[in-house]
């Protein structure tokens, strides 16, 4: 063998934009993504969604996916339409959660596209779906499970090992090793502690590392009463006879949401209140949760029977039974995706609700610029769904207690526990502002360059 192979890493996407999250290494011939994700929030970033993939999908031969959040894993489908037939490794409760959060992406893609064809708002002629359940069909068959901490041989002198994120069920980050070097792609990064999963486990260290700086800017709060903004807002109120709205992501969130309102309810911090579930996929992503099989990823201390205690837990399955729940009669909590009220039943819900100000919404989660949980936490008045405006007179509430993602300690934690210690960081999956504004952190209190890549940068590992 003469000189081996250098690799080099593209920013396709996660890059200088906390969505889309798409790193392709190239060692030779060999294309290998390090997840799959889907452009969310902006216009702008959402429309390079439907641009030429810049390669051709077909000459990757493999995906390594981090977790089943749609930002690293939504983009699949159009990467098969486009002609991706490779490989997509992945843990097998990511590969659970991945068909649900796939599955109800394409139906919403087609409904969506449906919807605008009927009112004539949408630019394509006619609106098409940017892909279709047929092309998920066709990508569930390349899915290969791989265990943490295992050898994963690529071939061509390439392994990967996958490492628990602490993040979501399943999530991973993963250590690659080539011929010439190794990187390390944190994923998305957990916080010290998880409500319900086991904590995260820091990799072996690498020459390249790329971390995450969703929160890299700020340090989530530490409350002496877990969530009491909440608990104060649900009985505020329920006290004016309204009804308390929170849209939420249905893998991982609504787990940690239900517990919570569980252990408010048994300390009496709220009152017993009919607590609906509107979201089949979020139904459906607490059944794997509660998996038997996956028992381990959970914390050692819960009981994946009895760590949701609500009484009055409905879940909602027909069209029928949610459009009921546009007007709630009697104070109760909705639960309905999705998390940034970019699509999902949440929309109807907010539609409606929006406009009473006896009734509250809840973002219980890191809100993209350009979405309407983003407005809605910046103060909008106005609110425009389905083509519409509607008044924003509800009570609106942000609780980051119930992040997922590490704050600035927590990453710069698993970053400094990282032995040997990297010689270069990218810091990716964040804005551009607080994706410098960590990597000067990083570079002062670890001693390491620290850059920001650009989309569409390309740079040489080794
Ligand atoms: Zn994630």
């Amino acid at each position: 063998m003469g000189t081996a192979e250098p690799a080099w890493l593209s920013f396709l996407g996660g890059a200088g934009t906390v969505t889309g999250s798409k790193y392709l290494l190239t060692v030779g011939e060999r294309r290998i993504l390090i997840d799959s994700g889907l452009f969310q929030g902006e216009k702008q970033l959402r429309e390079q969604n439907w641009a030429e993939f810049g390669i051709p999908p077909g000459s990757i031969s493999d995906v390594l996916l981090t977790h089943a959040h749609m930002d690293h894993v939504g983009y699949l489908p159009r990467l098969v339409r486009g002609g991706f037939a490779g490989r997509v490794w992945a843990t097998a409760p990511s590969i659970r959660l991945a068909e649900i959060v796939l599955r109800d992406s394409a139906f919403l893609n087609e409904r969506d596209a449906e919807h605008a064809a009927k009112r004539g708002y949408s630019k394509h002629h006619p609106p098409l779906p940017l892909y279709t359940t047929a092309d998920v069909e066709a990508t569930l068959p390349l899915f290969r499970a791989v265990g943490y901490h295992e050898p994963l041989d690529l071939g061509d002198g390439i392994v990967a090992r996958y490492y628990p994120a602490g993040h979501i069920l399943g999530s991973a980050s993963i250590h690659v090793t080539t011929p010439s070097t190794n990187v390390v792609f944190s994923g998305d990064v957990g916080r010290h502690t998880h409500p319900v999963l086991r904590p995260r486990e820091v990799p072996p260290g690498a020459v390249t590392v790329l971390i995450e700086s969703t929160y890299g800017d700020r340090e989530h709060p530490d409350p002496e009463i877990a969530h009491e903004p909440f608990a104060d807002l649900i009985r505020r109120t329920v006290r004016r006879g309204g009804s308390v709205l929170v849209p939420a992501f249905a893998v991982d969130r609504t787990e940690i949401l239900l517990k919570t309102l569980s252990e408010m309810q048994a300390e009496g911090r709220i009152p017993q209140l009919p607590v609906f579930v509107n979201s089949p996929m979020a139904l459906a992503a607490l059944a794997v949760y509660r998996d038997p099989a996956y028992r381990d990823e959970l914390r050692p201390d819960l009981d994946p029977a009895h760590f949701i205690d609500l009484p009055a837990l409905r879940e909602i399955r027909s069209t029928e039974e949610s459009v009921r729940l546009n007007h709630p009669r009697h104070p109760c909590i909705v639960i309905a995706a999705s998390g940034m009220a970019t699509g999902g039943r949440v929309l109807h819900h907010l539609k409606h609700m929006l406009p009473d100000h006896r009734h509250s919404v809840v973002l219980v989660g890191y809100q993209g610029e350009g979405t309407r949980g983003r407005s809605l936490v910046d103060g909008a008045t106005q609110l425009k769904m389905f083509g519409r405006y509607v008044p924003v007179r509800a009570e609106v509430l942000q609780d980051d207690e119930f992040s997922v993602h590490g704050d600035r300690s927590d990453l710069l934690d698993w970053l400094a526990e990282l032995s040997p210690g990297p010689r270069t960081v990218y810091t990716v999956h964040g804005t551009p502002e607080v994706s410098r504004a960590f990597g000067a952190h990083i570079t002062e209190r670890i001693g390491v360059p620290a850059l920001v890549p650009t989309l569409g940068e390309t740079v040489r590992l080794d």
